[in-house]
């Protein structure tokens, strides 16, 4: 395929990742009072995703949730870079809970996907009111909007394989702050890159900042049945995921991070186990009353098919030493 046509299939990807939350929603699972705005309405009821997706959503999002408050805890300013952020909702929950004092935000994503979430923005009276003033930059690639007390944010219509090549003259993303504690986040974006470069993106951070947390959500297990067949359902959608096929397994990402040079906390856990060990015995009864789950068997095989897997250098999340594993 013509490399362009594969850029629209994998931005594509974002409407799944928008559906699927917006179904998460609907069926109770998530609290988003945001998620209804990225998802465009046909007049009829959103879609309703398999009770195994939803329970995968939910998971997912509630771990990410949780590992990125946890690197917020700490004291003195923060800042979060979210790769291939999409029309993510964490940044409007963030900034609407407030205590983000001296929080920097960015989001980077291919160019047509920053100018929608832009769009959305200024098109709705709720979340205008969030994100506050925008501000185009004279380029048009990006858009911020300065908080004041709350912090800032700053959304990159960048796409990331052109950090591949960024030697120590090459432009700071703009807005980036070197000297603050940051976190990295990839919720399912590096899968899509070649494994060299998606292990450039993270050295470009690497490079730059000193304290640095990554946080990494992705496939994983491209080697068994089920693996084959996800990896099968992918390319016949015209995708493939390289890293599904470098790091097949939970220690093969811990092993990735530590390459990285992330030293800290490096740890890798299954959706499967997340699920098990970090979900309260309440929460999952008021789960499992939302929709029955019958299929047992798929969830567990689903959901030890995707790993988060984090670590940090120069850097002591305090939070995440304290998570069951
Ligand atoms: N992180 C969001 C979430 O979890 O809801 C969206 C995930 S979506 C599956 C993958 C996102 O990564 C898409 O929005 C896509 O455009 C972005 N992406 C993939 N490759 C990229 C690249 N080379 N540069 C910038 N963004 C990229």
């Amino acid at each position: 395929a013509h490399p362009d046509a594969h850029d629209t299939t994998i931005q594509g990807t974002d409407t799944d990742a928008a559906v699927s939350r917006l179904s998460a929603v609907h069926c109770g699972y998530l609290t988003d009072p945001y998620a209804q705005f990225f998802v465009s309405a046909d007049g009829g009821p959103p879609t309703r995703r398999l009770p195994i997706i939803n329970r995968g959503t939910y998971t997912r999002t509630t771990a990410l949730d949780r590992l990125v408050d946890a690197f917020l805890d700490g004291r003195g300013q923060r800042q979060i870079v979210s790769l291939g952020a999409g029309t993510d909702t964490r940044v409007f929950r963030r900034f609407a809970r407030g205590e983000t004092e001296g929080l920097v935000y960015h989001e980077i994503d291919f160019e047509v996907i920053s100018q929608k979430k832009m769009r959305i923005v200024r098109g709705n009276p709720m979340l205008s009111r969030i994100m506050g003033e925008i501000t185009v930059s004279e380029d048009a690639t990006y858009w911020s909007s300065d908080l004041g007390t709350r912090g800032e944010y700053h959304c990159h219509g960048l796409d990331l394989r052109k950090l591949v090549d960024a030697g120590e003259s090459q432009a700071l993303i703009p807005g980036l702050r070197t000297d603050i504690p940051t976190l990295v986040v990839s919720e399912c974006c590096l899968c899509y890159l070649a494994t060299e470069q998606a292990a450039a993106v993270l050295a470009y951070f690497h490079n730059r900042i000193q304290s640095l947390g990554t946080v990494i959500y992705e496939p994983v297990l491209s080697h068994d049945a089920f693996g084959k067949v996800m990896t099968s359902n992918l390319a016949a959608r015209g995708i493939s995921m390289p890293t599904l096929d470098s790091y097949p397994t939970p220690t093969d990402q811990e092993k990735r991070l530590s390459e990285a040079g992330f030293h800290g906390s490096v740890k890798a856990m299954t959706v499967g186990d997340i699920w098990r060990r970090w979900v309260s015995e309440d929460e999952k009864t008021r789960l499992d009353s939302l929709e029955g789950l019958d299929e047992v068997e798929e969830w567990e095989l689903l959901a030890g098919h995707y790993v988060v897997a984090w670590g940090s250098k120069g850097l002591d999340v305090q939070g995440w030493n304290e998570l069951p594993n």
